[in-house]
């Protein structure tokens, strides 16, 4: 499954390109301004980025940085009717990988979209360190200073989750939907019994992080200082 975050604000165009996409196999997930771009950057788990320059509230590049944070080498490609130029290379200064002038051809779209994804991550490497614990974005691995961790699937989605978001809290509910799929069945402490496996795994490995529970809120995970 690919997962494309496609930030556009105009709605036809919108229904355009998810229509599109869908066709195509991808999952989309459409936002429509910067502030829920940032918001949806936050959860860290698109494969691929399509996004518009000129959005009602501020320029789609504000959110690059964010992107990046929150989903170390994702593949962006920028939208825009903005094809000066100055404007290609403003975009891809900011950290962008293409460039999408309007008008385009969706196929052409298409092509630069299987063109970035098989592009090697080159300086961007999809991982989040944190100590000596490190999670790999591509294949959902953990390792402790290079050795590979062993961990039951539920603790590793817990553990990408809390990573992606490291040194913030992250709110119970986000943590059970990254979980558990809509059909489980969740029971109000199973998350507390991963969480309290997991912690014992990643001291058992010195990988030298913490897992801090916010009372009544959720979890953060952090570097022992
Ligand atoms: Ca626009």
């Amino acid at each position: 499954m690919v997962r494309i975050l496609l930030v556009e604000d105009e709605p036809a165009m919108a229904t355009a390109l998810r229509s599109v996409l869908v066709r195509e196999g991808y999952v989309v997930d459409h936002v429509s301004g910067v502030a829920l771009a940032r918001e949806a950057a936050r959860f860290g788990n698109s494969d691929l980025v399509l996004l518009d320059r000129t959005l009602a509230d501020g320029d789609g590049l504000s959110i690059v940085s964010d992107l990046r944070e929150y989903n170390p080498g994702v593949p962006i490609i920028v939208i825009t009717a903005l094809g000066g130029v100055t404007d290609r290379v403003t975009g891809l200064d900011k950290g962008a990988d293409d460039y999408l002038a309007k008008p385009f051809a969706m196929e052409e779209m298409l092509a630069r979209i299987r063109a970035v994804r098989r592009r090697p991550a080159g300086l961007h490497l999809r991982q989040i360190k944190l100590g000596r614990l490190a999670y790999d974005l591509d294949n959902d691995e953990a390792s402790v200073s290079g050795k590979r961790l062993d961990l039951p699937r539920r603790e590793l989605l817990v553990l990408g989750t809390l990573m992606r978001r490291r040194g913030r809290t992250v709110v119970r509910r986000s943590l059970e939907e990254a979980v558990y799929g809509f059909d489980d069945e969740i029971q109000s402490n199973t998350l507390d019994s991963h969480v309290s496996r997991l912690r014992r795994r990643l001291a058992d490995a010195t990988a030298d992080v913490e897992i801090h529970a916010i009372r009544g809120v959720g979890y953060l995970i952090r570097q022992i200082s």
